[in-house]
């Protein structure tokens, strides 16, 4: 690892002075996604600002009956809050399938949404990767692609996004709180993590030196139900070959009300299916709608080499959660 300089932040504010005077300067919360790709010497920032003191850590009621969640909440702790668990479960359940459980006590909110890709090919410095180096080429293309994209690739990279926490929350609609030197911001978590195009080294729409300092979750519709399936390798430790998150209301005829759908692991950011929500919505609540409701999203699929049944696997995980969340209201 390189020799960096260290300096702790109090507040939001002065982190983000810190930064807006070093472009070779890097924020530091939990540190399990940054200080690995320092170890593996595909970051080296010259001055790590420590923002783990500086963030709001705590989960807070809203007016509208929403939350917010200060970006420096510990996912074990975000994952654990009585309130999340109740009110939006997805949540809860995402995180928990996340890392491990020691990895969680670390991992914050903030952190979570700006963890990079683990494309083998991106943390492996001996290989070509347009995200690490641009113009250098993408290994993955010609590589093992099991793990990469099947929507919303490109020639540039073909990388999927890790996070499941990011695919609750952009099923819940989130919204980004940011602080930078221009001043604070919202933006919706949909539009805070990018396709690839021709910059895959850009993962976010953030600036340098912007600051993530919560991140707000609306309320759902009374009878929503929300829930989050997670299909990989392992039963634990183990990223998403696919998952999904789905809120579902039914109405008192059957038929489909409010419908949130968001899938991982299947693109280079958290992918709101709106196709299959627009197929849903007034449909009765049955297998058939459900698979149709697949199909509209995922016929625009473009697997690679080693990743096919992904396409077949986002179709299960999507019905069976859809079928799980509406059984009893059929
Ligand atoms: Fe790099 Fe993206 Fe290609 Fe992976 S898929 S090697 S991250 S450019």
């Amino acid at each position: 690892m390189k020799p960096f300089e260290y300096s702790r932040a109090q507040d939001p504010a002065g982190a983000v002075a810190l930064l807006a005077e070093r472009p070779d300067a890097a924020f530091l919360a939990g540190g399990t996604n940054l200080v690995d790709h320092m170890k593996l010497a595909i970051a080296a920032p010259a001055l790590l600002v420590d923002v783990s003191r500086a963030l709001p850590d705590r989960v807070e009621d809203l007016p509208d009956g929403g939350l917010r969640i200060g970006a420096g909440v510990r996912n074990a702790d975000l994952a654990a809050d009585m309130r999340v668990r109740t009110r939006y479960p997805a949540l809860s359940q995402a995180l928990l399938s996340g890392a491990s459980g020691q990895l969680r006590n670390l991992a914050t909110t903030g952190g979570n949404l700006m963890q990079r890709t683990r494309c083998s090919y991106f943390r492996d410095p001996t290989t070509p990767c347009n995200k690490r180096e641009p113009g250098a080429g993408c290994s993955a293309l010609e590589g093992y692609t099991r793990y990469h994209a099947i929507l919303g690739a490109s020639k540039s990279c073909v990388a999927t996004h890790p996070s499941d926490m990011a695919v609750a929350l952009l099923a819940f609609d989130a919204v980004v709180q940011v602080e930078g030197a221009a001043g604070a911001r919202s933006i919706a978590l949909a539009d805070l993590h990018r396709l690839p195009g021709d910059a895959p080294d850009r993962d976010t729409t953030l600036a340098h030196g912007e600051l993530i300092t919560a991140v707000d979750l609306p309320a759902l519709p009374m009878a929503a139900r929300s829930a989050y399936r997670k299909a990989r390798d392992r039963a634990s430790y183990a990223f998403a070959l696919v998952s999904v998150a789905v809120a579902v209301a039914v109405e008192d005829d059957g038929t489909i009300g409010d419908v949130r759908i968001a899938f991982g692991g299947v693109a280079h950011q958290p992918w709101r299916a709106t196709r299959a929500e627009d197929a849903l919505r007034g449909q009765p609540a049955t297998d058939a709608a459900f698979r149709a409701a697949a199909h509209a999203e995922l016929s625009a699929a473009t697997p690679l080499r080693d990743n096919a049944f992904k396409v077949p696997m986002a179709t299960g995980v999507l019905v069976a959660t859809l079928r799980d969340l509406t059984e009893a209201r059929r």
